[in-house]
């Protein structure tokens, strides 16, 4: 370790110390022993000068509801001349899919929810069996008896089903002969969001939102389940948009008072705010009624700060420039990096010299 040989330069907008060109040499040892860049000299961290390091302050923007979507489509279920003991629909031209049983799960994941059936009331004759919920046998085709022959034995040998007369339950009405209209209901919950930068630095967008970070803001709140359901069973849209007016304006108190100036652009979160809510379709316009009904649950908003160090380094008289990032202080480069004869390649090249000898001596 040549250690003694860091310098460290002091320049305004440039943060520096000791702790953290520790952790660019780590990074930089790290990175130039991997036998995948065989021309770099490994421990190139310690064996190099840094001479410039500047924190970028590189933050990643994401903001998201957590949405419930329910389907339905029309079914029938057997109809055994009882009263339906499940959900039944009081009328058809009102109503909403989420006055139905409604568990909201904790969190973001995707998760499948609640499945039911909403019965209309309609009550028909089953077509398959006309009623009489009896159907041909499929086992006997009808037959109850018959004979089959056997070549190999020379034996002819009486069948005789276990049916009886021939008929079996009729499967679609399970042998009631009547089946019930039903709306099948299925839903899913799913985290939906947009995800930007506030940085304007070269590390490119991809690497960058792929990377890990530190939590410096983070703001969930849950939608009003109840003034929503009202508000879609009642067919008030102004409800949900006065509704969704509030939380925006709370939620962009918060960022104000809470990470605004920790942000490098503050209005880049603030439009990434604006423009997530703009685009949020209102619910009680936009749902397909009784067939595809969405529902928002909860909103995110998250900053998320992911350390970003512009690195400069000098080694064996040359200048060069890499940039460490994310907590586990990856490195990226773009641009020449110092080659040169290394025991990297020494030992790539033994390894391929013993396959050879291997291969040729056999
Ligand atoms: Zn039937
Ligand atoms: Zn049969």
């Amino acid at each position: 370790m040549n250690s003694e040989q860091i310098m460290i330069q002091e320049t305004g907008a440039i943060h520096q110390g000791i702790q953290s060109d520790q952790s660019i040499i780590e990074a930089m040892n790290r990175w130039s022993g991997s036998f995948s860049k065989p021309l770099l000299p490994s421990n190139l961290g310690s064996k190099a000068t840094i001479k410039q390091v500047t924190e970028e302050g590189a933050k990643i923007l994401s903001m998201g509801v957590y949405m419930g979507l329910r389907t339905a489509v029309l079914g029938t279920i057997p109809y055994d001349g009882s009263t339906y003991e499940g959900h039944t629909m009081k009328d058809e031209s009102a109503g909403t899919l989420w006055a139905y049983e409604t568990n909201f799960p904790d969190g973001f994941a995707s998760v499948n929810g609640e499945k039911f059936n909403i019965s209309l009331g309609h009550i028909f004759k089953c077509h398959q069996c006309r009623g009489s919920g009896r159907i041909k046998c499929q086992r006997c085709g009808g037959k109850i008896r018959w004979t089959t022959y056997s070549k190999s034995a020379d034996k002819y040998t009486e069948h005789v089903c276990s049916c009886g007369d021939g008929k079996q339950d009729c499967p679609e009405c399970d042998g009631f002969g009547e089946l019930l209209k039903v709306l099948r209901v299925k839903t899913t919950y799913k985290f939906d969001h947009k995800k930007t930068k506030d940085y304007s630095g070269a590390l490119p967008e991809s690497v960058l939102m792929g990377s890990s970070g530190n939590v410096i803001f983070k703001n969930t709140s849950e939608f009003e389940k109840r003034v929503i359901a009202e508000a879609i069973d009642g067919f008030e849209p102004d409800e949900f948009n006065r509704l969704m007016l509030d939380m925006h304006s709370e939620l962009k108190r918060e960022v104000e008072e809470k990470v605004a100036g920790q942000l490098i652009n503050p209005n880049i979160l603030q439009n990434l705010i604006d423009d997530y809510f703009k685009n949020l379709p209102n619910p009680v316009d936009a749902n397909k009624r009784l067939q595809e009904e969405f529902l928002p649950v909860r909103m995110k908003c998250v900053v998320k700060d992911v350390p970003v160090k512009a690195v400069k380094y000098e080694y064996k008289g040359n200048d060069y420039s890499l940039y460490t990032y994310g907590n586990e202080s990856d490195v990226w480069v773009d641009g020449k990096q110092p080659a040169e004869f290394t025991w990297k390649l020494v030992i790539i090249v033994s390894i391929l010299a013993i396959v050879l000898w291997l291969s040729l001596t056999r």
